[in-house]
C-alpha cells in the first residue's frame, strides 16, 4: 500500500466526480460558450457574495491576474515572508506584473495590521515604489496550514481602505480554514476584493482554480488570462469536476484535519521529534532532532515502507493528508511512525 503525503494536490478524481465530468455538457470557453464553465463561475459568485468569477488552470495563474490587475509595473505589494506569490510562483510577480514585494516578518505566514501600515511607503515620496497592493494567505502554506484570526484580517482591510490598496487574498486552502473555524465564504467576499481558491487541493479536483470580484476587476483579468495563455476551450469537463466537489467534497476535509492532529500526537511523542509546529488543518510541519536522526534519513526509512513525504528545507519536513489519504493508511502510517 502505497501512501502519499507529500501534498494534497496528488488525489485522483472520485467515481462521483469522474461521471459528473463525464455528463458535462460543454462548449468553447474562449468564446464564453462552455455552459459547465458559466455554470461554476455563477456559483463560485454566489457563494462569495462577489459580482463575477473566472475559472483558471491554476492557482499561480489566478493570483498572478489579481496581482496584475490590482497594481502598474513598478508598484509595491505587501506580504508575509512565507506568502506562496513572494516564494512558490516563479517570480512571476516581479515577471508578470514588473511589481515588487515588501515583506513582512509575521507569525506562520500571519502578520499585523500595525505591520502592514508601518510596510507602506509614503505615496508622496516618489524615490519608493509606490504600495498599492495587501496580499494575504489562507491557511497559510508555508506556515503549516495556519487560520487567520478573522477580525486581523478586518483590520488589515480598515488600512487597505484608509490607503487606498487593493486587498487580495490567496485562498489556495481556504475551504480548510472555513470548515477548521466554522466561517462563511460571504464573510470572506465582503471583506477582500479579489479571492483566489484552488479546487485542486483538498476539494480534490485534476485541475482548476477560481478568481472572485468585481464585474470590472474580472472583465479585467479575462484579458489577463488570455495574456498569460489560460484561455481554455471544452473546459467544462474540468469545471464540472468543481461543481461536483463544491457540492460534495468540503464537509469531509474536517476528516483530513482529524487525522493530521492524531498524526502530530504521535510525531510528538517520538524522541528524535524535535518540535511539532501548531495543526490546524491538514498541513504538519515539524523538525527532527539532528544529533539523534538527519532530516534525509528519516524521509528515506518512510521511503522503505512506501510512504512517501516531503523536506522543506532549513531541516523542516511536511505532511499534508487529504481524501485519498484513506482510514487503512493512516492506521498503517501512525503503527509505522510509533516502530521508528
Ligand atoms: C497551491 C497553492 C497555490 C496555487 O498553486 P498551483 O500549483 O498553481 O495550483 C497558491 N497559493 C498557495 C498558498 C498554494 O498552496
Amino acid at each position: 500500500m502505497k501512501i502519499n503525503l507529500i501534498s494534497d494536490t496528488v488525489t485522483k478524481p472520485s467515481p462521483g466526480m469522474l461521471d459528473a465530468m463525464m455528463s458535462a455538457k460543454v462548449g468553447d470557453d474562449v468564446f464564453k460558450a462552455d455552459p459547465s464553465v458559466n455554470a461554476l463561475e455563477e456559483k463560485a459568485a454566489q457563494l462569495f457574495n462577489k459580482e463575477a468569477a473566472l475559472f483558471f488552470p491554476s492557482g499561480t495563474m489566478a493570483n498572478q491576474t489579481a496581482i496584475k490587475l490590482h497594481t502598474n509595473p513598478g508598484d509595491q505589494l505587501i506580504c508575509d515572508k512565507y506568502a506562496h506569490v513572494y516564494n512558490y510562483e516563479g517570480g512571476g510577480v516581479s515577471f508578470n506584473s514588473g511589481v515588487s514585494c515588501k515583506l513582512v516578518d509575521g507569525d506562520r505566514g500571519m502578520i499585523t495590521a500595525e505591520q502592514v501600515e508601518a510596510a507602506i511607503n509614503p505615496p508622496d515620496f516618489y524615490h519608493s515604489p509606490l504600495t498599492s497592493l495587501v496580499c494575504i494567505e489562507n491557511t497559510t502554506n508555508k506556515g503549516g496550514g495556519a487560520c487567520w484570526d478573522f477580525e486581523e484580517l478586518k483590520r488589515i482591510k480598515t488600512v487597505c481602505e484608509k490607503h487606498s490598496l487593493g486587498y487580495h487574498l490567496d485562498g489556495a486552502r481556504l475551504w480548510n480554514a472555513l470548515v477548521a473555524k466554522g466561517e462563511s465564504t460571504t464573510q470572506y467576499g465582503d471583506l477582500f476584493d479579489t479571492i483566489s481558491i484552488c479546487l485542486s487541493k483538498g476539494l480534490g479536483c485534476p485541475v482548476g482554480s477560481v478568481l472572485v470580484g468585481s464585474e470590472e476587476e474580472i472583465n479585467k483579468a479575462l484579458r489577463i488570462r488570455k495574456i498569460f495563455g489560460g484561455g481554455m476551450r471544452q473546459s467544462g469537463f474540468l469545471a464540472a469536476a468543481a461543481s461536483y466537489a463544491l457540492e460534495h467534497q468540503i464537509e469531509r476535509l474536517s476528516e483530513d484535519h482529524a487525522k493530521a492532529t492524531e498524526i502530530g500526537v504521535v510525531l510528538n511523542d517520538l524522541p528524535f521529534i524535535k518540535k511539532v509546529e501548531p495543526i490546524e488543518t491538514n498541513i504538519i510541519i515539524f523538525e527532527i532532532e539532528e544529533e539523534a536522526m538527519s532530516a534525509e534519513s528519516f524521509v528515506d526509512k518512510l521511503n522503505q515502507h512506501e510512504i512517501q513525504i516531503i523536506g522543506m528545507g532549513q531541516g523542516k519536513l511536511r505532511i499534508v493528508t487529504h481524501m485519498d489519504y484513506t482510514d487503512e493508511m493512516h492506521q498503517k502510517f501512525l503503527d509505522i511512525l510509533r516502530k521508528l
